[in-house]
Order: C-alpha cells, then structure tokens, then sequence
C-alpha cells in the first residue's frame, strides 16, 4: 500500500506516520526529515534547501522528487509507503504518478487530517523532537517523565528553527496556495478520505485505520 498524509504544518502527520508504523507493517518517508538530513550534513542539496526552509515556503519540486525516487527504490518495490508531507504541489503528484506508474505502483489512499489555523499555531509553538525521531507537545504531548523520552529513554530534544510563529504563517500560506489544490485532484481519482485532526491522538489514529480498511 502507498498511503499520503496531506494536511497543513503541525496538523499531525508526523506523529500519525510514526503510530501507523508501529501498528502496521509501514515505512514512513518523510521529505521534511530528508531536507533536514541534508542541511545537517550540509551536503549540496541541504545548503540550496536550508534558506527556502527558513523562511518557510517550498522547497523546489525536482529537489524532493529525486529524494523520494531514490527512498522508494533503496527500500524496495514492494514496501508500505507512507508519504509524509510530499506531495505538496500538482507538479510533484503528477511526478508521483508517472515515478509509480513506472514501478507498477500507485498511490492507494489519500488521509486529509483538518485542524484550524489557532491549533496549529499552538501546535507548531510547542512542538519539539527526540534525537530518535519521536515527536512531543509541551501540553498535548509531554513525555511520561519530564525530560526523558518514552520511546527510547533519551534525553535529548530539539526544536526546529522554524517553529516559529512567524515561520509557521509563511508555512500556512504555501500550504493553502499550493497544497490545497492536491485535495482535488485526489478526489478525482476516488482516492480521499477525510479526518478530523482537532481530536486527540488516538481518535485520530482510530479513524485512520477505519479509513485503511479495505485498501
Ligand atoms: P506535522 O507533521 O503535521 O507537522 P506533528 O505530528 O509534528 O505535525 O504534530 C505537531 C505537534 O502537535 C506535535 O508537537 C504533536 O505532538 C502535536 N499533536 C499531534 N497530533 C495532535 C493531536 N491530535 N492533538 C494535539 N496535539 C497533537
Ligand atoms: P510540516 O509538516 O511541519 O510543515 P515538514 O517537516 O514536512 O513540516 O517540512 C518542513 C519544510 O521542508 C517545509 O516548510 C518546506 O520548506 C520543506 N519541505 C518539506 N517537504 C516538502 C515538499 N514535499 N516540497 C517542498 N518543500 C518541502
Ligand atoms: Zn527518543
């Protein structure tokens, strides 16, 4: 199965990816980590992205479609995918198509999460991050002792730079303006469903699963 998460930043697609991976048998691929690894390692790409990041408009389509090529062939044809804030333009989920059409693949199953622009503010304020990859919420999410990571016992967190209320506005505004239109264009091809993300964690991965069923 290929499953795509579409939904504005901080709406929990991240933290829905990581649950569905250890409920089911699934490969999260992440364009948002993958941009991130690569200005850490401040390889060619990474320095190109790292300013676009910044300021929170999109990354050019090419870019992320050559890292997602080269995922979905390095972990192999027959894998669970799912795509996690990618596409994110028309011109990348034609890209998609033609890049699975290719691999006799197709995408399966469209999951729109919905939360209002306040929540996600809020959401993206407090948000921080694991060394592992858990992700966490100063209130909706903390860990179960303070400081220490439920998953892997660790005590290292970050948080992104663009986290801010500011970035997050300019993140918003490409989501609307490019994002949106996927929507659409999903729903021609019969492949929507929506779910309502301003509910807790575990009624949104209930209605995740309901949402899988028969896929
Ligand atoms: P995205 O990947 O869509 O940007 P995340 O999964 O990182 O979003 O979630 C953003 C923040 O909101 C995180 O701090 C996460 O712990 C928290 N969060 C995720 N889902 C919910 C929810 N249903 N209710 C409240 N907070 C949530
Ligand atoms: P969130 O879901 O919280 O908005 P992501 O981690 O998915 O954040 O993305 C962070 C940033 O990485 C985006 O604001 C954008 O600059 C870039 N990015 C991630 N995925 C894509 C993509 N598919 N196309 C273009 N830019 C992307
Ligand atoms: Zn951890």
């Amino acid at each position: 199965m290929i499953l795509v998460l579409l939904g504005p930043p901080g709406a929990g697609k991240g933290t829905q990816a990581k649950g569905l991976e250890d409920r089911h048998a699934m490969v999260q691929l992440s364009t948002g980590d993958m941009l991130r690894a690569a200005v850490a390692a401040g390889t060619d790409l990474g320095l190109k992205a790292g300013a676009i990041m910044e300021r929170g408009e999109l990354v050019p389509d090419d870019l992320v479609i050559g890292l997602i090529a080269e995922r979905i062939d390095a972990d192999g044809a027959s894998e669970n995918f799912i795509l996690d804030g990618f596409p994110r333009t028309i011109g990348q989920a034609e890209a998609l198509d033609r890049l699975l059409e290719e691999r006799k693949r197709t995408v399966d199953r469209v999951i729109v999460i919905a939360v209002d622009d306040d929540a996600l503010v809020a959401r993206i304020i407090g948000r921080f991050t694991c060394e592992c990859g858990e992700g966490y919420h100063d209130v909706f999410k903390k860990p179960k002792v303070a400081g220490v990571c439920d998953r892997c016992g660790g005590t290292k967190f970050t948080r992104r730079p663009d986290d801010t209320e500011e970035v997050v506005r300019a993140r918003l505004k490409a989501y609307y303006a490019q994002t949106v239109p996927l929507i659409g264009y999903y729903e021609q091809q019969g492949k929507v469903a929506s779910v309502d993300g301003m509910a807790g964690i575990e009624t949104v991965e209930k209605e995740i699963d309901e949402a899988l069923k028969g896929v």
